[in-house]
């Protein structure tokens, strides 16, 4: 069946109603590498925006097996049976080369995936990080204007996505496995230093050991620098199979909420995304129409391939393509 091909006007208004179906094909935009689609999920965005904002926006990362589909599914229903709308989005910039994506499997969540007030969507297979960067904002301020009261946006635990995912959200929650002994040497330093909060997880399963790391987690987070001076991180022990501490959690990231408010930090880092966000995205449009031109882009290989080997010095390369950028100008 060929889908009717909605104009942009039924898209807003579909989206505002909370329309799940046209809100997937809103994302199904938003995430189209089409021209034509670029431009009409940019008009549906812009209409949106004054209806957008309204969420709690929760990152959340953790390596693959600590219990994030586990604790999603439970924290989502808590949320859920409270009467919030929830949506949940993933970022997994690797999938496209691994194959997998994070969420692609939705019976990972069974019980969230079926609930009239949860929304899950997949990672989009875009590949590469500024790609999957614009779509999840995007994504996250369609699922507001639509309705959604918390957006969790969980990401593998792999570097630059876990930062990227940090950016975007108002709180970063770090799941960790227990047995910080050893656990604590591999551990990224770079990822406690952007975490609001750390759960230890699966602690019904070796509660001496997940309190140990709890310990431990508590003492690093002690010497690293606070993400704001009104909040200390923390780490709390939890268990998501069996929905145990998952609460607390939830009473944190209002806490900090309430907290942020107060200081005036909330409206402030949200601003402060907002103008990261276009920098970035400059950068990003900048560089993709430049490198692409065609006066460009085979050079741009050739001198590549010289600096490459080592017959062209980078600062001469980077100065023949800055000469070709003022000759468009002229
Ligand atoms: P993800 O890869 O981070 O999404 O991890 P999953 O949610 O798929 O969980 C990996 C495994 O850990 C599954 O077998 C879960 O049942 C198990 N698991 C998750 N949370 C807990 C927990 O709190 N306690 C115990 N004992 N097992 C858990």
């Amino acid at each position: 069946v060929r889908r009717r091909v909605l104009t942009t006007d039924q898209i807003v208004e579909g989206v505002l109603g909370g329309n799940r179906t046209i809100l997937s094909r809103a994302i199904t935009l938003v995430e189209s590498r089409n021209a034509k689609h670029f431009d009409q999920a940019q008009a549906v965005l812009a209409q949106l925006m004054p209806h957008t904002g309204g969420s709690q926006r929760i990152g959340i990362t953790g390596v693959p097996g600590v219990g994030k589909s586990t604790f999603i599914e439970a924290f989502g229903k808590n949320l859920t049976k409270a009467g919030k709308k929830v949506a949940v989005l993933a970022v997994d910039p690797t999938s496209a080369r691994t194959g997998g994506s994070i969420l692609g499997d939705k019976t990972r969540m069974n019980e969230l995936s079926i609930d009239p007030n949860a929304y899950i969507r997949p990672s989009p297979s875009s590949g590469y990080l500024g790609g999957v960067n614009r779509m999840t904002r995007e994504t996250i301020l369609l699922c507001e204007a639509a309705g959604f009261d918390v957006v969790l946006v969980e990401t593998v635990g792999a570097g630059q996505s876990e930062t990227m995912v940090a950016q975007m959200t108002d709180f970063f929650l770090v799941l960790m496995l227990p047995g910080a002994g050893d656990e604590l040497q591999g551990i990224k330093k770079g990822v406690l230093e952007i975490a609001d909060l750390i759960a230890v997880n699966k602690a019904d399963a070796d509660p001496a050991k997940a309190r140990e790391a709890k310990r431990e987690y508590s003492s690093a987070l002690r010497i690293l620098q606070p993400t704001s001076k009104h909040w200390r991180p923390q780490s709390v022990m939890v268990s998501s199979l069996i929905n145990d501490g998952l609460d607390t959690i939830w009473d944190l990231i209002n806490q900090h909420r309430v907290v942020m408010d107060k200081e005036g930090e909330f409206s402030a880092k949200r601003a402060r995304q907002q103008r990261d966000w276009m920098w970035s995205m400059l950068r990003d449009r900048l560089l993709e129409t430049f490198t692409k031109r065609d006066d460009v882009a085979d050079r741009l290989k050739t001198l590549e391939a010289g600096v490459l080997s080592g017959t062209t010095n980078p600062t001469a390369a980077v100065e023949e393509m800055l000469g070709l950028i003022k000759k468009a100008e002229k």
